[in-house]
């Protein structure tokens, strides 16, 4: 086997995790098997027991699964990876893998819907309490730390802003404290953005977003270091049970190996429809990581090799015009999902962000007016045109 660590990201994605089996197959194998065989009862008794190591049932290991691990594990540069059913029994098992009762976690304001309503609803039914913090104001997560806080939580770009987190300033923190950060990279991926290498302690992922790419599989992965991931929080799913399937799995491999491209292309295409609507006289105001008008620009330059493919806007006229801009539309899908080829168009303040106050929404400035766009795979020509068509009737 070649020296993977000398590799590129993009050599990663394609070459590390297949070992080929005695068929020589070129392309990845899907293990569709729930259980293995042993050769002997001995032999049985040493699997069970740990002194020899080896698949024995698929909730603990299968071969298709771990290749992915592998992979992502590369790219991600942690020494471990599992994976998951989905982004959010990642983010299950690292709470219920490195957590327990009386502990305390800081986590950014902007996060998934379910991440907060995991935090809110269900840790703290175990003991676990959970303050947030806006993303970019570094002041805030320090004050918010207190001597039982065990982890801090973010994702960075967040939705549907763009606002950015600094990776590696909050490492510093986290780390001054005796904590470990923790950072969703689901809207980057290893190809644009890797946390681990700024210092961060595990990354989580949701699989079902641009690793596979094409909104086919639910699947999710955490990757950190031997003992915290390897140990700790693998236990939770070879006990628990949110484990990955063979299917998905092998999805999820031949997703990382098309990512690099398709990030490239998510941000060619986002870049210039940024552009285009930030000329636009129906449009008040972009957010993109991209262009020089954003407020942390120059982080997204140190720590991103690209802006991504996720931008919002605001338009003039509050939510009947944003609505009637999403009406007019007939290539992009209205739906909340990203990281697909098709572009999804959305309202945030009646759907991912309906359940704020307005009081809340307002301070998180997610306006009646905002629309986010996951810009996809399309020729761009046709994404403008097809947003021209409702922003110049306004
Ligand atoms: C979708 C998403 C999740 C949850 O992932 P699922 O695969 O839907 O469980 C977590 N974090 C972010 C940022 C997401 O976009």
């Amino acid at each position: 086997m070649a020296d993977t660590d000398d590799w590129d990201i993009a050599t990663r994605a394609i070459r590390v995790g297949h070992r080929r089996t005695s068929e020589n197959e070129h392309s990845e194998p899907i293990f569709a098997t729930s259980s293995f065989v042993f050769g002997s009862a001995a032999e049985a008794a040493a699997r069970f027991s740990g002194e020899q190591p080896g698949n024995i049932y698929a909730r603990f290991t299968n071969p298709t699964v771990r290749a992915f691990e592998e992979r992502l594990a590369a790219m991600e540069g942690g020494e471990a990876c599992v994976a998951t059913a989905s982004g959010m029994a990642a983010i299950l098992a690292t709470c219920m893998g490195l957590l327990q009762q009386g502990d305390h976690l800081v986590s950014s304001r902007s996060i998934f819907g379910s991440t907060v309503v995991l935090f809110d609803k269900y840790l703290s039914r175990f003991g676990i309490q959970t303050s947030y913090v806006d993303l970019a104001d570094l002041a805030a997560w320090e004050a918010a730390i207190r001597p039982e806080t065990r982890m801090l939580f973010l994702e960075t770009p967040a939705n549907p802003l763009t606002t950015l987190g600094d990776i590696r300033a909050l490492a510093e923190l986290a780390h001054a404290h005796d904590c470990l950060l923790v950072v969703d990279n689901c809207f980057c991926t290893p190809a644009l953005q890797r946390p681990l290498a700024l210092g961060a302690d595990i990354v989580v992922h949701s699989a079902t977003k641009y690793i596979d790419g094409q909104g086919r599989a639910l699947g999710g992965a955490v990757v950190g270091d031997a003992t915290r991931v390897g140990e700790e929080v693998y236990g939770v799913l070879r006990t628990a049970g949110p484990s990955m399937s063979p299917f998905n799995a092998w999805i999820f491999l031949k997703g990382l190996e098309t990512l690099a491209l398709r990030m490239r292309e998510h941000s060619r295409n986002a870049g210039q429809l940024a552009e285009w609507l930030a000329t636009h006289p129906a449009v008040e105001r972009v957010h993109y990581p991209g262009l020089e008008s954003h407020p942390q620009y120059a982080l997204a330059q140190r720590q991103q090799d690209a802006p991504g493919g996720i931008l919002s806007f605001e338009v003039k006229g509050g939510r009947e015009a944003a609505w009637s801009v999403i009406d007019a539309t007939r290539l992009c899908s209205i739906t909340a999902n990203l990281g697909d080829t098709k572009t999804t168009i959305t309202h945030p303040a009646t759907t991912t962000h309906g359940r704020l106050s307005d009081e809340q929404r307002e301070q998180a400035g997610i306006t009646q007016g905002l629309i986010r766009i996951a810009v996809g795979l399309e020729a761009v020509e046709d994404i403008r045109n097809d947003l021209a068509r409702g922003l110049d009737r306004l």
